[in-house]
Parts: structure tokens; sequence; C-alpha cells
């Protein structure tokens, strides 16, 4: 018997396993799709569960370490190999399992302190995440530095055995809600900007750190600046060398660029039923057909992405880094997610101008508004096609 015959036996084994569990442990109301920000789970001290079969697939993914299921045991992960975890996600994507929890711990802060942090930063803060116990936030941009983060002035000053940090970060999403932020302070101010940068974790409830809420045209705040003053961070929380953050800062950036990229890829209901359900057919085919093109051409789109999302995860996972690939998803997939909440709009005529609190599709004008942002946040689209034109196609005078 060939080697590669057992590992897919191994494998197909594994698959059954999954989907018996699953099928035992996946309270149906995680078998919906989500509809609205209450459907996503963030975690964290505060955390406010929509109902019990939230708190309690939350809580039965944990404990396998299947809310991250390539991160080592020891940090509590699955430990299961790439192709394990692919199975999971297929199996759980079959099923329509909702993620048992969304956070920037995972997506974000947790691979750049799988290769950065030292083994105290892992052991403290890997495990918390991955149960979802505590919330982050991302301390990047500031008022005067968005598409130039480098140039970002927020100072962490040495004081012996801690830093003294001052400043204000912008457009901090959920800085209200999180527990703990990951944060890129300036603690050099001669040479190069990019080489003075530090990479400081500290918990929100450090004295002398404030959030005021930032309002947005679709009515969510979703985020917040964030003032600093005078708060005093042990120097334990330093990840990697100090001045030496920026390196980490841009390996977190391509995973948070994946992350938004993936948007484009998100299950929810596919455009085509929605048009049924809104314009109805005619001789079996949508009675519109000028939409009828479009949506067909969206949905030709997003399953290629889809299909090239999947590739470059799975490279991802066996060690392959994305690096500049991940402007190209990013840029591919907001640009997808933002055809996609027009196509809704088109369909849903003058359901979609209903703007409010309700769940479901009350709120398709919010969403539709939400949308936009998707190509300003994690870097703009004019910054992804930047990188493109000098990383990826290398042009002269880019
Ligand atoms: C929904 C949302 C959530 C966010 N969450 C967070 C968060 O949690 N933490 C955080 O730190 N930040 C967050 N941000 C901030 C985000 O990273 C910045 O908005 C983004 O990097 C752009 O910076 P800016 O807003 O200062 O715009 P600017 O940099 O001022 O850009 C303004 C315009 O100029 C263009 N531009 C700038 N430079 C160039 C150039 N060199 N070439 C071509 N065009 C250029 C830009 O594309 C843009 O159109 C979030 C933003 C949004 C919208």
């Amino acid at each position: 018997m060939s080697a590669s015959t057992d590992s897919d036996r191994a494998l197909e084994i594994f698959r059954r396993e999954v989907r018996a569990w699953l099928e035992a442990n996946c309270p149906p109301e995680m078998r919906q799709p989500v509809v609205d920000e209450s459907d996503i789970c963030w975690g964290g001290r505060r955390a406010q569960f929509k109902n019990e079969a939230q708190r309690v697939w939350l809580e039965r993914m944990a404990e396998r370490g299947w809310t991250v299921p390539e991160w080592p045991k020891e940090y509590g992960g699955g430990g299961l190999s790439k192709d394990e975890a692919r199975v999971l996600r297929e199996e759980m994507a079959a099923m329509k399992c909702r993620p048992p929890l969304t956070s920037f711990g995972i997506s974000m802060l947790g691979p750049a302190l799988l290769k950065y942090g030292n083994e105290q930063h892992k052991r403290e803060h890997l495990p918390k995440i991955a149960r979802g116990e505590i919330r982050w936030c991302q301390g990047y941009s500031e008022p005067g530095a968005g598409s130039d983060l480098a140039s970002l002035k927020t100072r962490a000053d040495d004081a012996g055995d801690h830093f003294i940090v001052n400043g204000s970060k912008i457009w901090t999403s959920y800085g209200d809600k999180a527990d703990w932020m990951f944060c890129l302070v300036r603690t050099s101010f001669t040479g190069k900007k990019q080489e003075g940068i530090s990479f400081l974790l500290f918990e929100m409830a450090t004295p002398g750190i404030t959030t005021r809420p930032i309002r947005l045209i679709s009515g969510y705040s979703p985020f917040t600046q964030t003032f600093f003053d005078n708060v005093k961070v042990p120097k334990e929380n330093l990840v990697g060398e100090r001045d030496k953050g920026w390196t980490i800062a841009k390996y977190l950036l391509t995973h948070e660029r994946n992350m938004i990229g993936a948007m484009g890829t998100q299950r929810v209901t596919p455009v085509s039923q929605l048009a049924i359900r809104h314009i109805g057919l005619a001789n079996g085919r949508l009675a519109e057909p000028v939409l009828r093109t479009d949506i067909a051409r969206f949905e030709m789109d997003a399953l290629a992405f889809s299909l090239t999302m999947t590739r470059v995860t799975d490279e991802a996972r066996a060690g392959n880094e994305t690096g500049a690939m991940s402007s190209m998803l990013k840029y591919f997939g907001t640009e997808l997610n933002k055809r996609r909440a027009e196509l809704v709009m088109s369909v849903a005529g003058s359901e979609g101008l209903k703007f409010g609190d309700a769940a479901g599709e009350a709120q398709l004008a919010a969403m539709w508004l939400r949308t936009k942002a998707n190509s300003i946040e994690g870097g703009t689209s004019e910054i992804q096609l930047n990188i493109i034109a000098k990383n990826v196609l290398r042009l002269p005078g880019a």
C-alpha cells in the first residue's frame, strides 16, 4: 500500500469523525447564514452572546482548539495539519456552520505572535485568543498617519522597566469593546522613519487610555479615536526588538489584508436567490435581462475568487508567505464585496432603501454603505495598487 493511500485513508477517517462531531455539536442556529453584526461572535471579557447557541458553539469549538485549528496545541490550537484543517473547513462549509469566533487576535495578532513573539508572549496571549477570552484592537492609524503609516508619532519613552506612551490613534475598530491593543509606537526620532517604530501590547484598561466613538454615515459607530496620556506599559510587552517593529507591522498587515479580502468570499445568501425573491422569474429565468447578466458575471467572478482564495490560503498554511499577493486579494476581494452590495441594492428595489436597526434586509442600505469602507480599511485600494505595481509587477517607475 502506498504512503499516499495511507494518508488519504487517514484523512478520510478524519473527515468522517469531523462530520459526525459537527453534526452532534454544531447547534442548528449556528448553521444559518450570517445576517447581521450580532451573528458574529467576537468574544472578549465583555462578550455579549446573541443566544445560548452562539455561546455553546464557541465553547465546544474552543475546547477542541478548532477556533484556530492549525495553531499548536500548547497555545490553544487544534494542532491540525494543513490537510486536516482544510477538511475541517470543507465540512464546516458543507454543513453551513458559522465561524465560532471572529477576532483580530485570530486573524492578525496571532500569526504575528507565532512568528515574532517570545515564548512568554505566546503562552500568555495565544490561548486566550483561541478561547475568545480576550478581544484585541489594532492601534496603527493616526490622524497624520494612514496610508503613510510609518509617519506615526505616538511615542513610547523609555522609563527604566517600562515605557510611557503618549499620543493618539484613530479609526480604532471596536476600541471601546476591546480588552487589549496591539499598537505601533515611535521609540526613536532619528534616522529613517520606519526604523524607529516598536510593536507594543497593552491592556485598554490601563490608566491614561481613553476612547471617543466615531460615527459613520451608515449609522454604525464601529470605531473610536483612542488617546494615550502618560500610559505606563511594562517593557516585557514589547514584541520583537525595540525600533524594529515595522517588520512585524507589515507582516501583520498581510494577514489583515487576506482577512479583509476574504470578505469577497463570505457565505451569504446568493444574489441570484435574492433576485428571484424580489424580482421573480419569467419563463424560468430572472425577469430582468440586464441584471441577469450582471448577476451571472458577478457570481462567476465570486466563485473564481473563492477558489483562488482557497488555493492561496492552503499555500499560506503550507508555509508560503503570501506577501504582496495579499494586496491583490485585498484589492479584488473588497471590490467584489462592493459589487455584491450594489447588486443587492439593485435587486431589492424600494426594500433596499430601508435603513434601521431591525435584523436582516432592513439593514441593506447600511450594509451597502459599510462596504464602501472595505477598500479603505487595512490600506486603501490605491495603496494596494501601488504595492502590486512595485512588488508584484515590478513596473518601471513604481
Ligand atoms: C472601517 C475601517 C476600519 C478601520 N479600522 C482600523 C483599525 O482598527 N485600526 C487602525 O489603526 N486603523 C483602522 N482603519 C484606518 C485605515 O487603515 C486607514 O483609513 C487607511 O489606511 C487610510 O488612511 P487615511 O484614512 O489616513 O487616508 P489617507 O492616507 O489620508 O488617504 C486619503 C486618500 O489619498 C489616497 N492616497 C494616499 N496616499 C497615496 C499614494 N501614495 N498613492 C495613491 N493614493 C494615495 C488614498 O488612497 C485615499 O484615497 C480603519 C479604516 C476603516 C475605513
